[in-house]
């Protein structure tokens, strides 16, 4: 439904057509190997045809459980996100921007499930960039949860560089330092961080980080949970300090791939995605979103979000009013710590 809303308001707006648009295949069990385990992948295949979990299957997985259910089509819609951010490496090699709204899934392991994350899509990205013959891709995470799986799957590999803003004290409360001689980045920010913090930390840590080092491809992960209004951080930002920093990235002028990632408010959500195609795909966003456009926001529902805590600016425009604010301490000296 995430996607559906993006693509709707995308269509809805004229940003989308046949000329910019492509529908992804499901990645192959032999694509899946080339980072998944065999048993794994298994596994998770004979959960979905079957609709069950054995004990040891479930503990050994961690599929069928609270954080990871099943559901019907989870392995097609999970081995579909993969071909997705392989196509989207694949367009973006060809000299496009690609967005890959469905990708993100950044918490998957090779042998396991994690944060409703079946399987790892952005480093299947990563995978395909560095098949073409590309020696050093940053990986930026800006979900509000640490891009841990991502992190650990290229943690000796001198040629992916990962950094990752998220909130500290959440879960997997993993990413709480940085550790420079793996390229491993990490920005865990304090609650309530708003637009100027934010701004604050793309200017002195991942600008730098990019500049540091000779950069052929970025992926980015923009998970929406930072943005105010999300039920499950107490991120403040605005989508603008969102799409200014896709912009910045974007700028390096190398192989691009963006993915999406997680994101619980759908009106947030859809605003933020929609906007940034639009950014990337050099539209004016209009103060008033059109009524179709409106009515599809309005459409949409959120167990959530509670109806108070509505804004009605969710349903009738796209930009959001900016939350600048002072750059706390804690924040200056995580960016004095990031040694590029
Ligand atoms: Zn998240």
């Amino acid at each position: 439904m995430r996607h559906a809303t993006v693509t709707d308001l995308a269509r809805n707006l004229g940003w989308l057509c046949e000329d910019n648009f492509r529908a992804s295949s499901p990645a192959t069990i032999e694509q899946l190997l080339e980072f998944h385990d065999r048993a794994y992948v298994k596994a998770l295949q004979y959960a979905d045809s079957t609709g069950r979990v054995a004990p040891d299957v479930r503990n050994r997985y961690q599929i069928g459980t609270l954080e990871n259910p099943l559901f019907p089509g989870l392995f097609d819609r999970a081995a579909m996100t993969v071909g997705g951010s392989i196509l989207a490496a694949e367009l973006a090699l060809d000299g496009h921007v690609t967005f890959h709204p469905s990708g993100g899934t950044h918490h998957g392991r090779p042998d396991r499930a994690c944060g409703f994350c079946y399987f790892n899509d952005p480093v299947f990205a990563i995978l395909r960039l560095l098949e073409s013959g590309l020696q050093s891709v940053l990986y930026v995470d800006l979900d509000a949860h640490h891009g841990d799986g991502v992190e650990i799957a290229f943690f000796h590999d001198k040629r992916v560089t990962t950094v990752s803003v998220h909130e500290d004290y959440r879960w997997p409360y993993s990413g709480s330092k940085s550790h420079p001689d793996e390229g491993a980045y990490n920005l865990p920010v304090p609650k309530g961080i708003n637009d100027s913090e934010f701004e604050y930390l793309v200017e002195h840590t991942i600008v730098p980080v990019a500049e540091a080092r000779p950069i052929d491809a970025i992926v980015v992960c923009c998970g929406a949970d930072c943005l105010a209004g999300d039920p499950l951080s107490t991120m403040m930002l605005s989508n603008g300090a969102l799409w200014e920093a896709v912009d910045r990235l974007v700028a390096f002028d190398v192989p691009t791939v963006i993915v999406g990632g997680g994101g619980y408010n759908p009106w947030t959500l859809a605003r933020y995605w929609t906007g940034l195609w639009g950014r990337i795909t050099g539209q004016a966003l209009p103060e008033r979103l059109p009524n179709a456009a409106i009515e599809i926001l309005r459409g949409l529902e959120c167990d959530l979000v509670d109806d108070e805590d509505i804004d009605e600016a969710w349903f009738t425009s796209i930009a959001d009013s900016p939350y600048p604010g002072p750059v706390r301490d804690s924040i200056k000296s995580l960016a004095d710590n990031v040694v590029v």
